[in-house]
């Protein structure tokens, strides 16, 4: 199989796997946070699983970045800065900051699949970037379609990043419970944090004008809106005072 071979194939998956994903999220809710009941196999420390998760983003990212076919040049080292501004923060900086207790456990399944789709996908973001398929010029970085995913992914960062800050805070040191969150965009939604985040990948789907972007962007969308719905429903149930104007992901839409 050719590298051209591999990559297409790879890139089909993920499309293909969107749907499928969102489809039997829509059924089964993924078995980790407050949605962990436990018996879904053997578990390990859940600030673990998020570091093994998401290191791919950071190392294999980057090897795919250095070694594809011309990573030093301007806009490719920007975009590459782009990309793990968010991901050193999510794999190393959140985790340090989560508010979890020791007892809850994230089932080893959940962090083989994460692990999985963010190799593939750094595959597909880190070589794409460093010009497998097209040369990203330092004229990109005055291209209209650059600017307004950079200006995306730059709100939808702060949001991510304020939408979790907000949560953290729900917990004073040595508790694990669960509270109302209130005040900002969570007046208007449930899940800000993953209503950024999904704007967060939109705008480098933009930026980068690629089909890999915007394969991430459309599977972070199949994997978060119906986890939104679910924690939105679990709210409801947990809380009979919890707000019923609040929407769910998309503020005045859904
Ligand atoms: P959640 O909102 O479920 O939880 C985030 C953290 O806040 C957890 O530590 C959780 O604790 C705590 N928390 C949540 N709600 C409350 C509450 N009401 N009161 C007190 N503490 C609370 O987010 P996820 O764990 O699903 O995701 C974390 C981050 O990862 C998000 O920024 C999300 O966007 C991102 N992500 C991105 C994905 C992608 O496809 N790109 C996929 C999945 C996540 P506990 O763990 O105890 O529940």
């Amino acid at each position: 199989m050719t590298d051209s071979t591999l990559y297409n194939a790879l890139l089909i998956l993920v499309f293909a796997m969107a749907p499928i994903t969102y489809w039997s999220l829509t059924r089964m809710t993924a078995p980790y946070g407050r949605h962990n009941a436990g018996g879904k196999g053997p578990e390990m420390d859940t600030k673990l699983a998020w570091v093994v998760m998401e290191c791919p983003s950071v190392f294999a990212f980057a090897y795919f970045f250095l070694t594809g076919p011309e990573p030093f040049k301007i806009a490719p080292l920007i975009l590459f800065a782009i990309w793990q501004v968010h991901y050193v923060q999510r794999t190393f900086i959140y985790t340090l900051q989560m508010k979890t207790s020791p007892d809850k456990k994230t089932p080893v399944m959940i962090v083989a699949q994460g692990f999985l789709f963010n190799m593939i996908n750094s595959y597909l973001n880190g070589s794409w970037i460093a010009g497998v398929g097209r040369s990203y010029e330092a004229s990109w970085l005055a291209d209209p379609r650059f600017l307004v995913g950079a200006a995306l992914f730059a709100t939808g960062y702060w949001i991510n990043r304020r939408a979790d800050a907000i949560l953290r805070e729900l917990r004073r040191p040595g508790e694990t419970g669960y509270k109302i969150p209130r005040g900002w965009l969570y007046e208007r939604i449930t899940c800000p944090n993953y209503f950024g985040e999904i704007l967060e990948w939109t705008g480098w789907a933009i930026a980068t004008w690629s089909l890999a972007g915007l394969s991430f962007a459309v599977f972070t969308a199949a994997n978060l809106i119906p986890r939104a719905f679910a924690n939105h429903r679990w709210y409801k149930e947990k809380f009979p005072d919890y707000p019923a104007e609040r929407k769910i992901v998309i503020p005045f839409v859904v």
